[in-house]
């Protein structure tokens, strides 16, 4: 059957077969080799990603079941994991791009993403343009001979903004660009940037795809085996390998992805909706909300708006500073993606290395407060956000 829902497509994951029977679960193979009988098929499986299974490095039965898992729900042909998000983006970066080579990219990024692109600048000689994230204009304008790669986020951090995928993706094509599209705040039940033009997706799978706060994984995508050729043999060289068992639970944590995702987008409405109403707030920044600058297009492209989202405090910094420090139920810590629910302070910690400038074009004020919503009952942690607010109010 090939015209599955997401939900269904989650739970059948890829299943190894064996001799006459299949494992549920899939087994992990704590093994960092196997045994051949015939060195043909041993010669083979070094040369390609989908020959015989020969060492871990190059790829292991969990986590090739894991890769399959993520790309049939990308709708992609094949995938790369690789030990961590930062490590699949490298693995697509460093794997596509040469000295002298151009890349575009959006301007509102992951904060290591950022920092990756500014050092293939430095150490690389790739050069670099930030663009809007909904601007296909710019991305034409930007084109140069050497130009090779579009790089977008589906939805960003802080901030939230929405890559317009359709448009940017089909810019990037007229001029012969490989898009590369961060997913991870989506994930595929939001979205899947493939049917929007997409060549590559790279998730964090630490993540929403994991979902427990206890993986650090990243995955590659690709709508294309050409491309995918490419990335794994500079994958096996830069070794950024994800671990078999990592990839076990991060398989079992996809299985229910559509329904943690359900649950997340559906709390988030409820907290970024009354906070919108709340007076020691300035403003919330969700593409749920019609005030967000994406969310006519966030309304086009996704079936629901994700699961992070921040908010101002009318007190600044200090009224943040007070604000975490008074939750009870939601944690202070870094990351997204997991069943708790999650707040930090950009502007000390993700976005710490902003200029002051940089922060005030990205939006981010002393009082921003960002929140990952986990899937704890909505009115319990609206009692602890209405609990802390107060307390922002009496130092
Ligand atoms: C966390 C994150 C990454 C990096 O992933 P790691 O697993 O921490 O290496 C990349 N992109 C986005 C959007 C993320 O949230």
């Amino acid at each position: 059957m090939s015209d599955l829902h997401p939900d269904t497509r989650a739970v059948h994951v890829p299943r190894p077969s064996l001799d006459g029977s299949t494992p549920i679960a899939t087994p992990i193979y704590q093994t960092s080799g196997f045994a051949f009988d015939d060195p043909a098929v041993f010669a083979d499986g070094m040369t390609r990603p989908d020959g015989a299974f020969v060492y871990g490095r190059l790829t292991n039965p969990t986590v090739r079941a894991l890769e399959d898992a993520v790309a049939g729900l990308e709708g992609g042909v094949s995938a790369v994991a690789a030990g961590s998000g930062m490590g699949a983006i490298n693995c697509v970066l460093l794997g596509l791009l040469t000295p002298g080579d151009h890349l575009i990219a959006q301007r509102a990024l992951y904060g290591g993403t950022a920092s990756m692109i500014a050092d293939l600048a430095h150490r690389f000689g790739v050069e670099v343009t930030y663009v809007d994230q909904d601007d296909p204009a710019a991305v034409r304008a930007a084109v140069r001979p050497r130009t090779r790669l579009l790089y977008l986020e589906t939805i960003a951090n802080p901030m939230t903004q929405v890559a317009d995928l359709p448009g940017m993706c089909a810019a990037a094509r007229e001029a012969g660009l490989v898009s590369v599209v961060d997913n991870t705040f989506a994930s595929p039940v939001l979205c899947r940037p493939l049917e929007h033009g997409a060549d590559i997706v790279v998730h964090s799978v630490t993540k929403y795809l994991s979902g427990h706060s206890d993986v650090l994984g990243g995955v590659a995508v690709f709508a294309d085996e050409a491309l995918r050729r490419r990335v794994w043999s500079f994958a096996i060289e830069l070794g950024a390998t994800l671990d078999p068992f990592a990839a076990w639970l991060t398989l079992r944590g996809v299985q229910t992805l559509p329904l943690r995702m359900a649950r997340h987008c559906e709390n988030t409405r409820v907290l970024a909706t009354r906070l919108d109403e709340h007076p020691a707030v300035t403003a919330v920044h969700w593409p749920g909300l019609p005030s967000h600058p994406s969310h006519a297009l966030a309304a086009k492209l996704l079936p629901d708006f994700g699961g992070v989202f921040s908010f101002d405090l009318a007190g600044g910094r200090a009224a943040g500073e007070r604000f975490m420090a008074a939750l009870e139920l939601a944690l202070l810590a870094p990351s997204l993606g997991g069943v708790e629910t999650l707040v930090l302070h950009p502007a000390t910690t993700s976005h710490r290395a902003q200029t002051p400038e940089e922060l005030a074009r990205s939006g981010i004020g002393e009082g921003t407060v960002r929140v990952a919503v986990g899937i704890e009952h909505a009115e319990d942690l609206w009692a602890d956000f209405t609990q802390a607010l107060r307390r922002t109010e009496t130092p």
